[in-house]
């Protein structure tokens, strides 16, 4: 099984994008924007901020897609 644990975010606002390590044990919910400082959260119905806005979804939840294969 592969996890990925870089994501590159987007700022929802501005469109900054910025490469970040996602934690592997818990749902990130808050991420700051480098460029215009916005607090970003995750969409209504989801946990975590890289689910929503990242090129890549959390670990916790590239897991449960995978488990959902089988
Ligand atoms: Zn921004």
């Amino acid at each position: 099984m592969t996890i990925l644990t870089k994501s590159v975010m987007t700022c929802p606002v501005c469109k900054t994008k910025k490469e970040e390590s996602m934690p592997t044990d818990f749902y990130q919910a808050n991420w700051q924007c480098p460029k215009c400082h916005m607090s970003v959260i995750p969409k209504r119905g989801e946990d975590c901020v890289f689910c929503s806005y990242g090129t890549v979804p959390c670990p916790k939840r590239q897991q449960q897609l995978q488990e959902q294969k089988k």
